[in-house]
């Protein structure tokens, strides 16, 4: 079997696929309502929010769609902080429900700069609300959230966080970096197969939404809301998904929120420090490298289409290339959800026999 290390879907562990062969049960049904309470109380631990969580059946991409019809108006100005492919995605839904989207973007490989939000929102005081990507997994460089929060807050605007690759495997207080929108999916950290965003509503964004004007139907929060008070969704869930989610969740709680942060820290270290030991230079800035994707920039006459069609054939190992303007110049580990150091190492042993036949002649 390949082992997938690409930075969703992930491996999800034996029991998890188990309770996706379960039978079908009425999704508005006692049993349901009990599944549905459970798995929201416990998201709302590893989400660290006492607001509203909600399950919304749909990838990563369609939670990001629902932060922003659910908060903003057509017209409204929105700033768009940018690090990488999933960053300049969050802008396009908002610019294609109407916002005046101001972009800020940082170069590729790089983290957001806190001071340069300050000064984009001190130069326009019409901006309403401010999205940031936390993980951005097309780069492999995690932002400073906490500090890009600080300068959001400071002027009192609604922050929207993409942390689909972060969430659940990267330590992420919503609540005390006051998030007001956050949206993760099932198949990057959680262990789960594709199929589910979560997101975390807070009271701010409530606000926001009594006035957001933008179309909205089936990604409604408040319908979310007042079917979850139910003990049910708006529409059918992926049910499957859910029970998935159920026992993966009770296996995140049962080895603890901060020991899954430092098992995460652990790994994407030994992948960093393994790419350094066979001469491959990251692409990102290491002091904001992210736990969760390892991104290795391609030098010493690597190919790495070439590299990762060998790992995949030779040592079945899937990795993952690098998207738009990275494609062919970086390629990426992922080190989410369901892993370990033996992973890693399993990675490294391949490359090492792979890079050579790659065209890889060492460190410039
Ligand atoms: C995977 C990912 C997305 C897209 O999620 P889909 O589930 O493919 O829609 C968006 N943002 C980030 C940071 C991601 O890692």
């Amino acid at each position: 079997m390949e082992s997938l290390r690409i930075p969703g879907p992930t491996p999800c562990p034996e029991e998890v696929l188990q309770a996706m062969a379960r039978q079908m049960i009425n999704h508005r049904g006692p049993e349901y309502d009990r599944i549905i309470g459970q798995v929201t109380d416990n998201l709302k631990q590893l989400f660290q929010t006492e607001g509203d969580v909600f399950l919304l059946t749909a990838s990563g991409t369609g939670g990001l769609e629902a932060a922003v019809v659910n908060t903003l108006s057509p017209g409204d100005k929105v700033l768009s902080v940018t690090i990488g492919v999933f960053g300049e995605r969050f802008g396009t839904i908002a610019r294609q429900f109407g916002a005046e989207v101001v972009p800020l973007s940082f170069e590729w490989g790089t983290a957001a700069d806190a001071d340069e939000v300050r000064r984009a929102l001190k130069a326009d005081p019409q901006i309403k609300a401010v999205l940031v990507t936390h993980n951005e997994t097309s780069t492999g460089v995690t932002n400073d959230l906490a500090a890009l929060s600080a300068a959001v807050k400071e002027f009192d605007k609604l922050l929207l966080v993409d942390a689909i690759s972060s969430l659940g495997s990267i330590d992420l207080p919503v609540d005390k970096w006051q998030c007001d929108i956050t949206v993760t999916a099932s198949q990057k950290g959680w262990m789960v197969p594709p199929g589910m965003a979560m997101v975390s509503v807070s009271q701010k964004a409530w606000q926001a939404y009594a006035e957001a004007k933008m179309p909205r139907f089936y990604w409604d929060f408040k319908a979310a809301k007042s079917y979850l008070e139910k003990g049910q969704n708006p529409w059918t869930p992926a049910v499957s998904i859910v029970f998935a989610l159920q026992v993966a969740l009770e296996m995140m709680l049962k080895e603890g929120l901060a020991n899954i942060a430092a098992r995460h820290a652990r790994v994407s270290q030994a992948a960093r420090e393994g790419a350094k030991s066979l001469g491959l230079p990251l692409f990102a800035d290491e002091k904001h490298a992210s736990d969760t994707v390892t991104a290795i920039a391609a030098t010493g006459g690597l190919d790495t289409k070439k590299l990762i069609k060998i790992v995949r054939e030779e040592h079945q190992i899937v990795l993952a290339g690098g998207q738009q303007s990275l494609d062919g110049r970086i390629f990426r580990i992922g080190h989410l959800g369901w892993v370990t150091e033996d992973d890693i190492a399993a990675v490294m042993t391949a490359l090492k026999t792979a890079l050579p036949k790659a065209g890889f002649s060492g460190a410039k």
